[in-house]
């Protein structure tokens, strides 16, 4: 079966293999020699000399711990969202009583830069901004470097999720001054379900130090005491770890910039191949993402049955479109594991199953 969903994306077989292994003590020497390594090669994906810590969560666990650690009750917040991904993080927010203000764009439409300095400009008494780089749910990338432009003149927080991004498309956290970044184990990583990684810079510590948002299991101070020390507060995913090192070894010779190249070249045959068969593009084109893309179901297609066959009869996951786009989209997920041949592949079984399905060329 070829899982061409945005997350969990597929592991090479040796990641996979990693993950057999026997357990080891996690406060002992060898989990400490692992720990170090690990985050060590992060930090090289995150492109920054902060802290990068290890959490066992799925990415949404990391979107909570970057608003817990970072924000106390009462805090106005300005919440960036053009998609699902961008609602939940909002919703997290609200959830820990903050004061959030909501700037909306149209789904597949990019995050306006123009309307988040007026917002800032608008309410001096925001103090963070909520931004997801690469909306998942539309296939849509953010202008992120224009947005941490914008939001470090204003000299407010910047949390960011880049957890269908950070590995594939280019996000040097420190060039481009996020604040707190955080990215999952399932997505461009190659590994399994499990982990989230989060980097925290100097002004997410200044934030922490004040926040008064109730926190326990995510807490940062503990993170950071605990990986003196080479550990983890809590018992990690052990075995996910154990692929996570082989992925980021293989990750680290293919090299970034040849990673970023990848998912661009990817990027390209996907949406050039969507438009060669006659379909288009949801999200706003220019702001197409390199992890996934987005496709608008037209009149006749029925898209329960497409991706029913798809999967059925050519051993092929697609995603459908989720909330008021269920019917109306469905999504091809490129991030990870993945080359122009498999891209191919996707868009073989597509110009077979398209007309089983309703679609007449
Ligand atoms: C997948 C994804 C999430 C959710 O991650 P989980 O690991 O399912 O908790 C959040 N944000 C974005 C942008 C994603 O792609």
């Amino acid at each position: 079966m070829s899982l061409r969903v945005p997350g969990p994306t597929p592991c090479p077989e040796p990641v996979l293999q990693a993950m057999t292994k026997q357990m080891i003590n996690h406060r002992g020497k060898e989990f400490a020699e692992l720990i170090v390594h690990i985050t060590g090669r992060l930090k090289e994906l995150f492109q920054t000399e902060s802290d990068v810590f290890i959490l066992t969560a799925s990415g949404t666990g990391g979107v909570e711990a970057m608003v817990v650690n970072t924000l106390s009750p009462g805090d106005r917040v300005l919440a960036l969202s053009n998609g699902v991904f961008g609602e939940r993080f909002t919703a997290i927010a609200e959830s820990y009583g903050a004061d959030v203000q909501r700037l909306s764009f149209e789904w597949g439409r990019a995050v306006e830069v123009d309307a988040v300095a007026r917002a800032l400009d608008a309410d001096p008494s925001l103090k963070a901004v909520l931004v997801v780089h690469n909306e998942t749910f539309t296939g849509l990338t953010n202008d992120l470097e224009a947005i941490s432009r914008v939001v470090r003149r204003y000299e407010k927080l910047l949390l960011v999720d880049a957890i269908s991004s950070l590995g594939c498309i280019d996000l040097p956290v420190d060039a481009w001054g996020c604040d707190v970044v955080v990215t999952g184990s399932q997505k461009g990583f190659m590994v399994p379900p499990g982990l989230s990684f989060v980097s925290v810079g100097e002004r997410a510590w200044q934030a922490h130090a004040e926040a008064k948002m109730p926190r326990f299991y995510w807490d940062f101070s503990k993170a950071k005491q605990f990986l003196e020390a080479k550990q983890t507060p809590w018992t990690p995913a052990v075995s996910t770890f154990y692929a996570l090192a082989v992925s980021l070894e293989s990750m680290a010779q293919e090299g970034l910039p040849n990673i970023f190249a990848r998912h661009q070249r990817v990027g390209n045959r996907a949406r050039d191949g969507v438009k060669s068969l006659g379909l288009s593009l949801f999200a706003d084109e220019a702001y197409a993402s390199n992890t996934v893309t987005a496709i608008n179901s037209p009149d006749g297609l029925d898209t329960g049955k497409l991706l029913g066959l798809l999967r059925e009869e050519y051993g092929m996951v697609l995603a459908g479109g989720q909330g008021k786009l269920r019917g109306k989209i469905f999504r091809i997920g490129h991030l990870g594991y993945v080359t122009e041949d498999d891209i191919e592949e996707v868009m073989g079984a597509l110009r077979s199953a398209l007309p089983r399905a309703g679609l007449s060329f």
